[in-house]
């Protein structure tokens, strides 16, 4: 029988996609060899390529002056990537520090360059986010940047700064494409494909092209976002396998409401475990209402011991994935797009009935 996945990634994927990946894994659609022992400077790749480009514009309703492509090295080497690339010698860049993602983010350009912190959620062990009304970018700061999807922490921005000139950038990795966002908001969007979009490997990067007249000079060929957005993400090997998925993904979510219908499956499944939390004194979240998260829903039960039980318990009834990270603890349900209705129904009705065995 078929696991309900809440991993936090690699996580769940459409089944109707991966019987798609298994009818054409051998021979792509009767074209005698399969797409992953294809020439990425050939048709068959090419075609699959430019359609799976093109989708993830109309998807996301991406502008004609942005660029869109794929790169390796995950979410994480983009942390370098971009202080590389934008934060100008002798200048400075805004971050927001909302929990683990960003954090490292802000590391890892402090390192390369003068980062100024905007917000920090310290104080409140990142359980809250600011008013997005409050956030200033500081003077001529050459980006800001945050994470819209605290994957660890489980808070998610519901609407975004105004930065005026200095430009956006955001982590999308873990709430990608399951709502509608105005991406000419931003400068730059990225994230990793292994949560919302696809199997591990390939980073998504969606940028405005005037980004690349900003950019330090001296950059080593696959540093610079220059190099790839002229050779539309094939300078060098592209994570193949990958796009592949991701295109089928792609359609996927078209047949299924566009990330409008994902945003109104994303209500309705975390509202079901919200729902069973607020209505009890067994679980407790231990976020703030107004950002929690759509997509990875961090709670508590009063006891260690308990939560142990719960992961235990759960896995028994064909559910994995809900141990909450090692570095917070607890548990996390994650309710990524393609997790089914009918799995996030049964997380909930197995909270209720293990809060009356234990509560
Ligand atoms: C998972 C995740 C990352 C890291 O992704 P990798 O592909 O493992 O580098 C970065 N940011 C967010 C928000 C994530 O959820």
């Amino acid at each position: 029988m078929r696991k309900m996945n809440f991993g936090a990634g690699p996580s769940v994927l459409p089944m109707e996609v991966l019987e798609e990946i298994q009818r054409n894994i051998v021979d792509y659609h009767k074209m005698g060899m399969s797409m992953i022992e294809a020439s990425h400077r050939g048709g068959m790749f090419e075609d699959m390529y430019d359609e799976c480009l093109s989708d993830f514009r109309k998807v996301f309703s991406i502008p004609d002056d942005y660029d869109v492509y794929f790169l390796g090295g995950g979410a994480t080497l983009q942390f370098t990537m971009i202080p590389m690339n934008f934060l100008l010698k002798g200048g400075h860049a805004d971050y927001t520090r909302t929990g683990s993602w960003s954090n490292k983010a802000a590391d890892d350009a402090a390192k390369l360059g003068n980062v100024s912190i905007v917000f920090d959620g310290k104080d409140s062990n990142y359980s809250t986010l600011p008013d997005p009304k409050e956030i200033r970018p500081s003077e001529d700061s050459s980006y800001l940047y945050l994470c819209s999807n605290e994957t660890i922490g489980g808070i998610e921005w519901q609407d975004f700064p105004d930065t005026g000139s200095v430009p956006l950038i955001a982590d999308m990795s873990s709430d990608f494409l399951s709502r509608p966002v105005d991406v000419s908001r931003f400068a730059m969007i990225y994230g990793g494909v292994q949560k919302n979009l696809g199997p591990a490997g390939a980073t998504v990067i969606i940028m405005r092209r005037d980004m690349l007249d900003k950019r330090n000079p001296g950059l080593t060929a696959y540093m610079d976002y220059g190099k790839h957005a002229k050779e539309r993400g094939l300078y060098n090997t592209p994570p193949v396998f990958s796009i592949w998925v991701v295109g089928l993904v792609l359609k996927w979510i078209m047949a299924n409401g566009g990330v409008e219908g994902m945003l109104e499956h994303a209500k309705m499944k975390s509202g079901y475990i919200y729902d069973v939390i607020d209505s009890s004194s067994f679980y407790r979240s231990p976020v703030d209402s107004r950002y929690r998260s759509r997509m990875n829903v961090v709670f508590r039960c009063p006891t260690e011991e308990l939560e142990a039980k719960f992961v235990e318990e759960s896995k028994k009834e064909g559910m994995v994935g809900l141990k909450g990270h090692r570095s917070v603890g607890g548990l996390r349900a994650s309710l990524y797009n393609a997790l089914p209705m009918e799995d996030a129904a049964s997380l909930a009705e197995f909270m209720k009935e293990f809060e009356r065995r234990n509560g």
